[in-house]
This record gives structure tokens, sequence and C-alpha cells, in this order.
């Protein structure tokens, strides 16, 4: 077509750097287990991580709703889309996570764009951890904030950034499990700096909704910090099972973002089904904690076997085991070769992660076996001793 030679020329790029990607295609419903391509594995890299997208409670919820009311919200939450199920989940997720107030916006990426462009603009400063999710990089450049950005996980070098930073409006963003890495932001020690320079807080518990806690609220559950964050959001869709996202904290914030943010304003509201459901699973959440304790139970599995083969993993401690390999096209290697031993475990390229990091992000379920972590260890494990052989050998014919 027309005008399209570029695409051609763009996508081989890719290809020789390594970096083109495709799109994979599951045959079933997400579970532990997946057909792709005709072939049963191991998913160590879902974010469903309680198992709850294709349970029955939730399909029961969401086909009753779309019965009663609905497949379609058929406006914006504005105009006519704000359906009682919307509020009821927004108090239902205030109450989970310890606030007065929630929001539902359509997707993570939606409200991470929405909410950071409505608190900041063009006379104001966000500061952003380096290893922040792309939907947070993408508010900060939508809000044409200054933004400064500070080394991963550091607080010093971020109270360095507030020293030397004066605007209007102050805001700190950050992940609070780190979605490539799996560790944990300082979030007491950032409240403290908050607090002391006089900035808003937002934090982004995608991966830890559901999952960290003693209920599943998230890491700053965990730490008791729910007073001290000003902003809160998580999504619906990793260990809720769902779609959707939400934002958490005062009324007053609520009522803002409601006037503010341009991805809640210009949509069209939340399909009841998948309210309904997300309802249901907030209900799970708070009911099963043994979902959370299988989850910790699977990753602690996962990461001392990996460490026994002798494998790079980090020192995070969550469901997330970043196995980091470094080259691109080595690591596509790797997980082209547990595939082919039934574990589909996807590899992790730039621009996701930095340069010369490029690796395996190996999740777990709370609906794992301990007979999956132990195939897909194995997997590893015969991973590494081709990889040891290969270099014997090619160490011997030089
Ligand atoms: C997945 C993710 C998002 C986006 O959430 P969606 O609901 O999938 O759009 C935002 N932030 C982080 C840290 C994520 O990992």
């Amino acid at each position: 077509m027309a005008g399209d030679g570029f695409l051609a020329h763009e996508l081989e790029r890719l290809d020789e750097a390594g970096l083109r990607r495709h799109l994979r295609v599951v045959e079933e419903a997400q579970d532990a287990r997946l057909l792709v391509g005709g072939k049963s594995v191991i998913s160590l890299c879902s974010n469903n991580y309680l198992g709850l997208a294709n349970h029955p409670a939730l399909a029961e919820a969401a086909a009753r709703a779309a019965r009663d009311l609905g497949v379609g919200a058929g406006a914006s939450r504005l105009v006519s889309g704000s359906m009682r199920i919307h509020a009821e989940l927004e108090e239902q997720l205030a109450s989970f996570k310890g606030v007065e107030a929630a929001l539902l916006f359509n997707s993570g990426y939606h409200a991470n764009l929405g909410v950071i462009a409505a608190a900041v603009g063009a006379e104001d400063a966000v500061f952003s951890d380096e290893l922040n999710h792309a939907s947070l990089i993408d508010g900060c450049r939508l809000s044409r904030a200054r933004v400064c950005i500070y080394r991963h996980a550091d607080v010093s070098s971020l109270e360095e950034l507030l020293r030397g930073t004066k605007a209007r409006r102050r805001l700190i963003v950050t992940d609070s499990i780190f979605s490539m890495e799996g560790d944990a932001a300082p979030l007491r020690e950032i409240c403290d700096l908050a607090e002391r320079y006089g900035c808003m807080v937002m934090v982004d518990e995608a991966h830890a909704t559901g999952v960290v806690g003693p209920n599943g609220g998230g890491l700053a559950e965990e730490l008791g910090v729910q007073q001290r964050v000003t902003i809160q959001m998580g999504t619906l869709g990793k260990a809720l099972g769902c779609f959707g996202a939400y934002v958490a904290g005062s009324r007053r914030l609520v009522d803002f973002l409601i006037n503010t943010a341009r991805t809640l304003i210009f949509t069209t509201a939340l399909p009841p089904p998948v309210v309904a459901a997300a309802s249901v699973a907030l209900d799970i959440v708070g009911k099963e904690p043994e979902r959370r304790e299988a989850v910790r139970r699977n990753a602690l599995r996962l990461r001392t076997g990996l460490r026994d083969c002798g494998y790079e993993i980090g020192r995070a401690e969550t469901h997330i085991v970043p196995v980091i390999i470094g080259d691109p096209n080595a690591t596509m290697r790797l997980s082209d070769f547990l595939f082919d031993h039934g574990v589909l475990a996807q590899g992790i390229r730039p621009p996701t992660v930095p340069p010369g990091t490029s690796r395996i992000r190996a999740t777990v379920m709370a609906t794992h076996s301990d007979r999956d972590i132990d195939a897909a260890i194995s997997a590893f494990r015969e991973a590494a001793l081709q990889e040891e052989d290969d270099r014997l050998l090619s160490g011997a014919s030089s």
C-alpha cells in the first residue's frame, strides 16, 4: 500500500536485533496448564495469580449480569453508563483498600494515563522510579509535568531529586511489586519523604492486589500505609482474573478524577458482566486466604529450585521470579527450549526491560500443583545442562 514501505523495513530491523515479537494463541481457558498450538504446557507466565480467571463462580456471576443487565454499559460513566453495579463494586473496592472511595477505570493502562495526567500538569513535577511500568511512564509523559527519574527503589536518589526540584505540585509514582523484577518498593520510606517534602504519592498495585497483604489489599496494606498513600491504583485483570482497574483514596480524590481524568470521561463504562465477576473475585480474595498462601508456597518452591540449578533470579521474594539471561536471543532460545519441554515461559526483552537484562519472567499461580512446579524446574535444569554441554563442545572445537 502507498506509503507503508517502512513496515517491512522496521520488522526486519526488529528481526535482526532479536526483538521481533509474535502472538501465541492459547486454545482454552486460562489455567495453570494451557493448550498452545495443540500442546499442553505448564503456564509460568500468567498474571492470573489466584487462578480466578476461569473460576465457575465468576463465570456464573458474569453470565447472570449479562442476562439481567446486558452485555454493554452503553455510554461513558458521565453520560448514562454509570450503573448501580459500578457504584457497588466501587464501594466494595474502597472498603477492600481501607479508604473512603474508589473509582473504576477500563484498565490499569487507562487508570495510570488518566490519573497522572489529571493530578499534575506543565507547572508540576513527577518523580518516577526508573523501573516503573510503561503505563506510568506514558502517564508521566502525557501529563507534560517535569519528569524526574530516580534510581530503582532508591530513596536517597529520590530525596536528592525532591530537594532540587521546585514545582507547583509534586507527585511520586511507583509500582508496588515491580512487574519485571518482583521486588517491592520502599513504600514506607517513600511516604516519609512525601510527608517531609509535601508531595503526593501514587502506588500501582497491579501485581500486589489480591496477593500481597494480610487481606490481599496490596503492599500498602502489608505496610499499613493505606492512609498515607494519596492514590492507590490496581487492576482487576491480574490476580482478580477479570478486566478493568480502580483508583482508591479520599472521596475528594475520586470527585476530582470524575471531573478531570480523560480516560474515564471519554470512554464507555466497563461492561456489567466484568463488573459482576470482579465483585465475586473480591469476595473470594477475602474468604480464601489459602489461595494467597498457595502462591507464596509455589513461589518459594520455584525460586529454591531455580537457584539450585544455578540461575540468577535476583533478590525478590515474591510470586514474580525474574530469570535474568541478558542477551535477547539467548533468552528466546531458552524460552523455546522450555516450550519444547512443556513449559510456557515468555522471554521478556527491551524495551520492556533495560538493554542487557533480557529475562524469563516466571510467575506462579495458586492453582499450580507441586508437580507442575517441579516439572517446570526440571525443564529449566535440562536447559542449564544443555547450555553447559554446548559450552564444553564449543570450547573443545576452538
Ligand atoms: C499490567 C500492569 C498495568 C496495566 O494494567 P491493565 O489492567 O492490564 O491495563 C499497570 N501497571 C502495572 C505495574 C502492570 O503490571
